[in-house]
């Protein structure tokens, strides 16, 4: 590279710093510093068959496998991650932890065996206000390390279950049934999809996702979250 001495002074008034320790990044470090990296609470329930985010959908809908990259608490300092990816337009964030969870679940066939990547879809106004789909990002870094495709069309997002939090869990339940629809069901047939979301808490917006893809023949649907609650 050039030497370029304001390149340089910039690097030394503002340096990236790592979004979970606050401490400076090297210069091979992306938004997370080496030692958070290694100390992410990582799930690895990829490799779990019957996993508790399995069994949060059992009864419910059918998923072939399902799976988080990071268990988070609120005040945890990983909350961050996500905090920085919704809310700070951090979207570098999404693609690179995308990466690091898609290197992991390469060890499972199951999740290997993927087919195409569906982002859980905002509503188009929501879009259009954030200016990205988290989910989508996440789903870009995933798409990088799996060599499957990413289809941001074919599920559609009627409305935004806005109400949501203030809701209780049963009640949300019913907010989010229908919000989901599919624009094209010729595309999936007999596809294996994995459906992502930024983080799992009370799994009805995916419950509602899975509801739509279901409606396509022969599809096999898993779930990816970068966090589960
Ligand atoms: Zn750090």
């Amino acid at each position: 590279m050039k030497f370029n001495p304001l390149n340089d002074l910039f690097d030394l008034l503002f340096p990236d710093l790592c979004v979970v320790c606050g401490n400076n990044l090297l210069k091979n470090e992306q938004h997370i510093c080496a030692i958070c990296l290694h100390n992410i609470p990582k799930t690895n329930f990829h490799l779990i068959k019957d996993n508790p985010i399995e069994k949060r959908f059992w009864g419910k809908v059918p998923v072939f496998r399902a799976t988080a990259f990071f268990f988070f608490q609120k005040g945890s300092p990983f909350q961050k991650v996500l905090h920085s990816l919704k809310y700070k337009g951090n979207k570098e964030i999404g693609e690179t932890l995308g990466k690091y969870a898609a290197v992991d679940l390469l060890d499972s066939p199951d999740f290997e065996s993927v087919d195409v990547i569906i982002p859980v879809p905002l509503h188009p106004q929501k879009y259009k206000l954030r200016g990205y789909n988290q989910s989508e990002l996440i789903g870009s870094g995933l798409s990088v390390i799996l060599g499957k495709p990413q289809d941001t069309n074919s599920l559609v997002r009627l409305y935004e279950n806005t109400t949501q939090t203030k809701k209780n869990v049963y009640e949300r339940y019913e907010n989010t049934d229908g919000i989901f629809k599919l624009s094209d069901i010729e595309t999936l047939k007999g596809k294996h999809v994995l459906l992502v979301d930024d983080v799992l808490t009370t799994g009805s917006t995916l419950e509602a996702c899975l509801k739509a893809l279901l409606a396509v023949d022969g599809i096999r649907i898993s779930v990816f979250t970068l966090a589960v609650a």
